[in-house]
């Protein structure tokens, strides 16, 4: 969840790993820090640590760096944005964290789960520990190993470690050299000319470098400006591919938006357009998804399907669900992928796994990917980070090419993945019973993606006016049915998310099964009713809470006029086939979250407690 970033070359390597954390602070941002290591063997590290987000750290370090200092700082520096998972924020709990002895610092994200018992032995042998976090016992075990080889301390202290970790080392006795390991969280090398740089994903080297090589894990790399030598936990050289990213680097900056959320939420018409492209096929009425690597006689034996996958994904997931079913008449489970892992789920021989995650590395979700892969079921990622953990290890699958998402609150790659789903719905269902008519009534209103997007993003204006109307709300709910019933639930997700309101999303019916009870004036409920087979129902359903008081807020379709009566607000999405109503329903969702969290000052990009990349179960 954190970002670590670690820099050998030739620029002031203070400056790249501040730019560094930067880029990464979406990944965790409750506090930060840098090791810099003198030129000159020996000399004591620089470390600066601040609680807050980089910028306190930037600070910091700049008053640090106008005292006068016997150091000459080295182009070797490593750093940190950390999620606390072990102790409060506060900057003693900061990374890097140092040894006792000063001479080595390490900057950890991930668990170390054995860290009670190896912190008591330490204890034991004299070692004083600073911080309350599990990650401070490798800074002390590598001191305790040392030996005069950097890298055979760093091995023998990683036999010890328990958990996951992406890590990396440096020591003030080796002040040209780096190391960084990784066990179940990302790693990355980047290759530069003079340059290397290790970092937790490729944000923060892109604009240094495009040539990047992903660690597995246990694998460990040894590196200097000029060079990286990666091993195996047992010292047996490793080789792995360099890739090229095509992302550049205005992708990841703002371009004049206030915030990445909402530029990326503007991004989405020409992120569905390239996600779609070159996917629909109308003249063989089907979609060419050649990363799922399955033939027809492969697809036409698929007879179940689960999809693993969490938050924003999952909700994704269930319209999935709905698209299979519909389309392919293929049973389909979406279950929370930590759950699917607790609960020693059934595979069967022609079941397919779907394993969905924006950064790919989502933890919960890598865990059941490694369990389905141990029930030796076919499982595909559905990932966006190219080259990531989950792509890599399905080794196949669908990448949803919506451009690098920074805002922790995901919007793009919702809507991405949804089309993705549906694209895979109409390959599945041309293998099991979908006409080639049907496929093509599907594949058109597909290609509307983009323009409904727009239409609703035109909107935003109108959307904010509302906004102000509720900005006051403590509670809400959102409510739908069928294939909007998961888009109520990606909405209530994303105003909690955002904008610090308790809000529930529940199936339209459901409401008067109980939460009901709870409806007063103050408590809005936002209805995602456009023309669908369940309009009607779900138009009694707002009736149900306007008669306890509940203003009502309906998301319907532009010009249908029966719901006026029935709803205080209304936001417009243009007309379209119910199975892509989820995606203008959820952007206007996404552009109403928005517009509260920025009338009630929330921290839009970065909200308290979350991070953007879940790499802890
Ligand atoms: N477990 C470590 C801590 O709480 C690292 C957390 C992180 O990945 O940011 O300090």
């Amino acid at each position: 969840m954190c970002g670590i970033i670690g820099y050998a070359g030739n620029k002031n390597a203070a400056n790249v790993v501040i730019s560094g954390l930067k880029r990464l602070e979406y990944r965790g941002y409750d506090s930060a820090g840098i090791a810099q290591v003198s030129a000159t063997a020996g000399q004591p590290l620089l470390l600066v640590k601040a609680a807050g987000k980089v910028a306190e750290l930037e600070g910091q370090l700049g008053k640090q760096l106008d005292n006068p200092t016997d150091q000459q700082a080295s182009g070797l520096a490593i750093g940190h944005t950390r999620w606390a998972t072990h102790g409060e924020p506060t900057t003693e709990n900061a990374h890097p964290h140092l040894s006792q002895d000063g001479n080595f610092a390490i900057a950890h994200n991930g668990i170390i789960e054995n860290y009670l018992t190896l912190r008591s032995k330490l204890t034991q042998k004299g070692y004083e520990f600073i911080s309350e976090t599990d990650s401070e016992v490798i800074a002390h075990l590598i001191q305790d190993v040392y030996e005069g080889d950097l890298q055979a301390a760093v091995m023998t202290t990683l036999g010890q470690l328990e958990g996951t970790y992406g890590l990396i080392v440096v020591s003030s006795l080796h002040p040209d050299t780096l190391i960084a390991a990784r066990n179940g969280s990302p790693v990355v090398i980047g290759i530069g000319q003079g340059e290397t740089l290790i970092a937790s994903d490729i944000s923060a080297l892109i604009s240094h470098t495009k040539r990047v090589v992903y660690l597995d894990d246990g694998d460990v790399v040894t590196v200097s400006k000029d060079s990286f030598d990666i091993t195996s936990l047992k010292n047996v050289p490793v080789s792995r591919d360099a890739t090229e990213i095509d992302w550049n680097v205005e992708e990841i900056e703002k371009g004049g938006f206030d915030h990445f959320m909402l530029k990326e939420i503007y991004e989405q018409p020409t992120a569905l357009t390239n996600s779609l492209r070159g996917r629909l096929d109308l003249k063989g009425a089907t979609a060419k998804l050649s990363g799922m690597q399955l033939g027809p006689s492969d697809l036409a034996h698929i007879d179940r399907i689960t999809i693993a996958a969490c938050g924003t994904s999952m909700y994704a997931g269930m319209v999935g669900k709905y698209l299979f079913e519909d389309f392919a008449s293929i049973p389909t489970d979406v279950v929370q992928a930590a759950e699917f892992r607790d609960r020693n789920p059934i595979m069967q021989r022609d079941s397919m796994m779907l394993a969905i995650s924006q950064s790919g590395e989502t933890a919960d979700t890598l865990a059941a990917v490694r369990e389905g892969v141990r029930k030796g079921a076919t499982i595909l990622g559905l990932c966006n980070v190219v080259g990531s953990t989950i792509a890599r290890e399905t080794g196949r699958g669908v990448y949803l090419h919506a451009g690098p998402e920074i805002s922790v609150a995901s919007t793009k790659a919702f809507t991405c993945q949804v089309a993705v789903l549906a694209m895979m719905s109409v390959l599945l269902g041309r293998t099991h019973r979908m006409s080639a008519e049907s496929a093509n009534r599907v594949i058109s209103e597909l290609t509307r993606l983009p323009e409904l997007a727009q239409a609703v993003i035109d909107q935003e204006d109108k959307i904010a006016k509302i906004a102000e109307k509720y900005a006051h709300i403590e509670h809400a709910f959102f409510i739908g049915r069928g294939y909007l019933f998961p888009a109520v639930m990606e909405g209530a997700l994303k105003l909690k998310e955002i904008s610090y309101v308790h809000a529930e999303g529940y199936h339209a019916a459901e409401l008067k099964h109980g939460p009901i009870a709870l409806l007063t004036k103050d408590i809005p409920v936002i209805v995602a009713v456009p023309e669908s087979s369940g309009k009607a129902k779900t138009i009694a359903n707002m009736q149900e809470c306007r008669a306890r008081k509940a203003p009502v807020l309906a998301i319907a379709t532009a010009g249908d006029t029966d719901i006026h009566a029935h709803s205080d607000d209304i936001i417009e999405i243009p007309r379209c086939e119910e199975f892509v109503a989820p995606i203008p329903v959820v952007i206007a969702e996404q552009l109403f979250a928005y517009h509260m969290a920025r009338l009630r000052g929330c921290e839009i990009d970065q909200p308290r407690n979350l991070a953007k990349s879940v790499t802890v179960e």
